[in-house]
């Protein structure tokens, strides 16, 4: 479960979203806003969160390309801004430290490709870390538009177990196979991609079922903190896992 939507920021104060505010995705760029600033966002969130009986994993950067957001990172990224504002990753550290997500590390997911991997560390202090883990592949279960011609469970393995992009990352020996989804497509009463979910569920059991370990991201980010690096998959390796 992570913190950003798609929407404008929301104000808690009278509990919905201001009228024509700026998107949450944008928001996390802008070099202006403070450390405070997005600590006291997050955590209010998380306190939502607390009440439901949730606990919040990381944090997701949700693209948008609204008119309003399109202009703006045109402008940021001439200005020489492509990255999100830093004071962001100090806010998610500041949370995590107090015991404030589900893990001491924080996964993040900013950019998402599928061919190169990556996990960044933005921000360190002692056992805690918020990490930037980029997902390798694409949501195909509906997306957020919970679209039918959106749903392709081969687009992750085939029937055969032969082709998909799991199967390219375990052949290729990449460190992790991440794909995101969105709840509108995946949610078993009205997403559309619920039923494909089972079936690449099925089909991994199937056919990888010796050559994969389950993990949550933050999991990954806990041990590759812990290890300093990826060498904490060599050890699962040799424990025949
Ligand atoms: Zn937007």
């Amino acid at each position: 479960m992570e913190l950003m939507t798609h929407r404008g920021l929301f104000d808690f104060e009278s509990n919905r979203e201001t009228k024509g505010a700026i998107h949450e995705g944008l928001w996390l760029h802008e070099p202006e806003v403070t450390s405070e600033q997005y600590e006291r966002y997050f955590l209010n969130i998380i306190t939502e969160g607390e009440r439901a009986g949730i606990r919040f994993t990381g944090l997701t950067c949700p693209g948008c390309a609204c008119e309003a957001c399109k202009q703006r990172y045109t402008a940021l990224r001439s200005a020489g801004r492509k990255e999100p504002n830093p004071a962001m990753w100090r806010a998610l550290l500041n949370l995590a430290k107090q015991g404030k997500f589900r893990s001491r590390t924080v996964p993040c997911f900013f950019e998402a490709s599928e061919t190169k991997f990556g996990l960044h560390r933005k921000a360190v202090d002692g056992d805690c870390a918020v990490c930037d883990l980029m997902p390798n592949a694409m949501d195909w279960f509906g997306s957020w538009g919970n679209t039918p011609n959106r749903v392709n469970p081969d687009y992750y393995i085939t029937a055969d177990g032969k082709a998909g992009i799991i199967v390219r990352h375990v052949n290729a020996g990449a460190p992790y196979c991440i794909w995101y989804s969105h709840w509108q497509g995946l949610n078993p009463a009205k997403g559309v991609g619920w039923r494909a979910f089972v079936t690449v569920i099925e089909r991994i059991r199937e056919h990888l079922r010796d050559r994969v370990v389950w993990m949550r991201p933050s999991d990954i980010t806990n041990r590759y903190h812990a290890a300093g690096g990826w060498s904490f998959l060599d050890r699962l390796e040799s424990k025949g896992l």
